[in-house]
């Protein structure tokens, strides 16, 4: 279920979100004559089966008058032969529009898939608080805590020095088990992960997030719906064949075995097994809001020093908050995310900005997104530890999910004018919104976390509400 809504008026607005969102190899204006050429064989399809059912009309009656006529004794022989001419041509015409009919049904079935096919790549509205331009357009919304910054009395060290002193991590090994950027995490490593899983995970659930554990693998629908691009052009996400099963179970005839041709990928985010989650539901109790705990698959190419040890890796453990919400709400739970996500950070004391992401940021499927960057020492820059983002109705179209409307709220602009509303008896129904947010992404906030309260001493000072998470009975791993 796409939204036509901006082909059919709002064209030149369409364009200068595609414009600004850097969307490429998306022709606007062909997909807008893709829509009209639809709109007229949609057209021509009603005007032929509203000439059927008149033929079909006629021809009962055709066949009634003549039934009548036969049974009369007095009706003359030629009104006899004049009813059954004309129910010869009826007949004649009859097949002549169904093969008509056929033919256009087929050239609008072509072009609606031809439509949506284009039109699926269109981008969500924009927020009109979101910058224009890349990510130097960037505006910095708040700014907490102070910058830790290395002098040449006290340098700092960098989180790989860290984890090597307190024998954390494991890079080396990892590259010969599974290839670069892959790692393993030892010791108060392992515990760190764990622990701050636990604490990110226990304030939002404190708040009523219901908390889930994700399928990792997924449908790559679920990908395309969530509003990410099919595999051709996709060089974030894993496909993964699926392992050898029997030509049977495989729906084949013989019996070797083969690869199962349901196509699986691995979840760059559990942002999309929790959107995919509700797929084809119509919701009656919102919001939903969950905190997912999965594990983040990414292909990721670039390489330099500023992606060195954790900072770009290719699996990472993450807790990701995810809403389903009616489109009033949304933007409120947006916020709340921001506000959790602030509490989050604070919590572990690192110095962190929230940024408003500009247009050629968000992607197609964001009307809005907020980032969150945490200072990093040995970095001496901000580096991206959170992004949180509200979807609006752009994944659930994709995804069909729904709610059901209370009347009264039916009549309000905006709600009106991103719901598509069905009638069902007395009883309507719209698309939700969703929002997701990053609650902890282990690997950047480990680097923050560590380059932040190191000591001269290369001990590790672990922030007061951590802690609980951290020291169970007889742990102790941190000097
Ligand atoms: P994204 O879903 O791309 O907005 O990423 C959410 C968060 O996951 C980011 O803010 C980072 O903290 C983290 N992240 C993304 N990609 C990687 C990666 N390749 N390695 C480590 N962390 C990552």
């Amino acid at each position: 279920h796409l939204n036509y809504r901006r082909l059919r008026s709002g064209i030149e607005e369409l364009e200068r979100n595609v414009r600004d969102r850097r969307i490429r190899d998306l022709d606007v204006h062909a997909v807008a004559t893709l829509h009209q050429q639809v709109a007229q064989s949609e057209f021509a399809v009603a005007d032929l089966r509203k000439q059927r059912n008149r033929i079909a009309a006629d021809m009962s009656q055709v066949v009634k008058d003549l039934a009548a006529a036969k049974s009369r004794k007095e009706s003359s022989p030629s009104n006899v032969k004049d009813l059954e001419a004309r129910r010869r041509d009826l007949a004649e015409q009859g097949k002549a529009l169904k093969a008509a009919l056929q033919a256009k049904e087929n050239d609008l079935a072509g072009l609606q898939a031809r439509l949506f096919d284009e039109a699926r790549h269109l981008p969500n509205d924009t927020h009109p608080s979101v910058p224009v331009g890349d990510e130097s357009k960037a505006v910095t919304i708040a700014t907490i805590g102070s910058a830790r910054v290395a002098t040449a009395d006290s340098p700092l060290r960098s989180h790989l020095e860290l984890a090597a002193l307190h024998d954390m991590l494991d890079i080396e090994r990892a590259g010969k088990v599974s290839g670069s950027r892959f790692y393993y995490l030892k010791n108060a490593g392992a515990l760190l992960e764990q622990a701050l899983v636990r604490y990110a995970s226990d304030i939002c659930i404190r708040r009523g997030f219901t908390p889930v554990a994700v399928p990792d693998l997924i449908r790559h629908e679920v990908l395309e719906a969530c509003g990410f691009s099919p595999r051709s052009d996709d060089p974030q996400t894993y496909y993964v064949s699926s392992a050898l099963v029997t030509s049977s179970e495989a729906g084949g005839t013989s019996g070797a075995p083969r690869r199962d041709p349901m196509s699986l990928c691995l979840a760059a985010t559990a942002e999309f097994p929790l959107a995919g989650m509700y797929a084809g539901e119509t919701l009656s109790e919102l919001p939903v809001r969950m905190v997912g705990v999965g594990r983040a698959f990414r292909a990721e190419g670039l390489a330099g020093a500023v992606n060195r040890g954790l900072y770009r890796v290719h699996q990472f453990t993450k807790v990701e908050m995810f809403a389903l919400a009616r489109p009033s709400e949304s933007m409120d739970i947006f916020d709340a995310f921001v506000g959790i996500q602030r509490e989050i950070f604070e919590g572990l004391e690192l110095c962190f900005r929230i940024l408003n992401m500009p247009t050629e940021e968000l992607g197609a499927p964001a009307f809005i997104k907020y980032d969150m960057e945490a200072w990093m020492p040995a970095r001496n820059a901000w580096g991206e530890i959170s992004s949180t983002s509200n979807c609006t109705d752009y994944q659930a179209r994709r995804l069909n999910i729904r709610s059901f409307v209370q009347h009264r709220q039916q009549d309000s602009g905006l709600e009106a004018a991103s719901a598509t509303s069905s009638a069902e008896g007395s009883s309507t129904t719209e698309f939700v919104h969703t929002v997701n947010g990053t609650a902890c992404a282990i690997p950047r906030v480990l680097i923050a976390l560590l380059e932040t309260h190191q000591h001269t001493d290369g001990s590790i000072g672990i922030p007061a509400k951590l802690r609980p998470y951290l020291f169970g009975p007889g742990v102790s791993m941190l000097p």
